[in-house]
């Protein structure tokens, strides 16, 4: 029998212009003075400048904290929470792609906790209840508006991990598309399967349940139909609102199932060779289709519903994708030594790697690798 439970705790405002409504809705949750979170790319691309208008016009009084950068790490963490403290900030606005929205979610869940927020990469260190934090993806994207989720890095430890706590949970996604007009191509590229890594994962995942295998239909849908007009002409709008949509929706496909055996590779070629997120979890993402098709009927269903002839057209067609958008497909474009891939796949043995539905021993994530030679 099948059993499960779903809360979509955020609210989420989806629209053209929305961001104009930040100033309003921070009034009407009763916040006084938020702290914005963002790094140099969206202040440059004058997205901030939005934000800060429309809080100009409601009579907010508001502070920018526009130190993030890629793969966040804890001491930029640490030293938001120290500003947000000594401004006396009661809320949190993260702008920008998934490193600014996770850089966010965690310096505001340190307003009810005593760092530091490496604390919590301990999942069984309690929490306490923390509120407070606002989400506006100008990416899409990695659905970090809609998750339980804050990916962190520790350059020290030289690890990038997820802590995940349901109070990580924005109160507030304000998903305006118009904000994505000014992503870079190569970002747009890596962003884009990104979301199609969430809505497959999410799919096939031991976790997995219904309402979230609809959720990562649609959007995986979208993304094999709009990614590379978003990619070929950014001024696509259209393409773009369904790629914030896609990113949007596929943030719930995988929200409660969690990723596997993608994002768990995707951790160690981010951190040892620099991959972005998206990219890095597409790298492996058509050979764990070919490998969880092979053995799950469900995978070659979906793939039909998608107008493909089977699971293996689907993943020869993520291939294409990547090839045409200049992503890394090969060891060598990579820059992954042969001898170096015993240890990279001992490191892709992330706890992730256990919701994929194949069992991956040591030997398969070695075999896996070796394949994209
Ligand atoms: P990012 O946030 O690192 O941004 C990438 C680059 O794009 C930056 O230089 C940024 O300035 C630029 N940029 C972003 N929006 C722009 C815009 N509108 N115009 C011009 N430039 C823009 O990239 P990302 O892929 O969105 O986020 C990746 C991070 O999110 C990773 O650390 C990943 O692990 C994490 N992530 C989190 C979740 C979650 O649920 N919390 C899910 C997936 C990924």
């Amino acid at each position: 029998m099948l059993n499960f439970t779903m809360q979509q705790r955020v609210r989420i405002l989806y629209g053209n212009g929305a961001i104009n409504q930040l100033g309003e809705l921070v009034i009407q949750a009763n916040y006084k003075k938020p702290m914005i979170v963002c790094d140099k790319g969206t202040v440059a691309a004058g997205i901030i400048d939005k934000a800060v208008n429309a809080l100009k016009k409601s009579n907010i009084d508001y502070v920018v904290f526009d130190e993030v950068v890629p793969d966040p790490p804890v001491h930029v963490v640490e030293k938001g929470a120290e500003i947000c403290k000594k401004e006396k900030c009661d809320m949190v606005i993260g702008i920008g792609g998934g490193s600014s929205i996770d850089t966010a979610k965690a310096i505001n869940v340190t307003r009810f906790n005593e760092g530091p927020i490496s604390r919590f990469a301990d999942m069984s260190v309690k929490m306490n209840e923390s509120h407070g934090t606002v989400a506006i993806p100008t990416t899409a994207g990695t659905g970090s508006e809609v998750t339980p989720v804050s990916v962190l890095s520790d350059p020290k430890k030289g690890i990038k991990a997820p802590l995940a706590s349901n109070n990580f949970y924005p109160k507030l996604a304000i998903v305006d598309a118009e904000l994505t007009i000014t992503v870079p191509k190569k970002v747009t590229a890596s962003t884009g399967v990104d979301v199609l890594s969430h809505a497959l994962e999410g799919f096939w995942s031991v976790n997995h349940q219904p309402i979230c295998d609809a959720l990562a239909l649609h959007a995986s849908e979208l993304v094999f139909k709009y990614l590379l007009r978003a990619y070929n002409d950014g001024n696509d709008i259209e393409a773009r609102e369904k790629m914030a949509e896609a990113s949007l929706i596929a943030g719930l496909a995988f929200g409660l199932p969690k990723t596997t055996g993608s994002h768990a590779c995707s951790f160690p070629l981010t951190s040892i060779y620099h991959i972005p997120h998206g990219e890095a979890c597409a790298f492996t993402l058509d050979a764990f289709v070919r490998i969880n098709g092979a053995k799950f009927e469900k995978i070659n269903t979906f793939a039909k519903k998608l107008g493909f002839k089977d699971y293996d057209a689907m993943a020869d067609k993520i291939l294409e994708m990547k090839k045409e958008m200049g992503l890394k497909t090969t060891l060598e474009e990579a820059g992954i030594k042969l001898e170096d891939v015993d240890k990279l796949a001992q490191l892709s043995q992330h706890p992730n790697m256990l919701n994929n539905p194949v069992k991956m021993s040591l030997e398969d994530i070695k075999d896996l690798y070796l394949s994209l030679k």
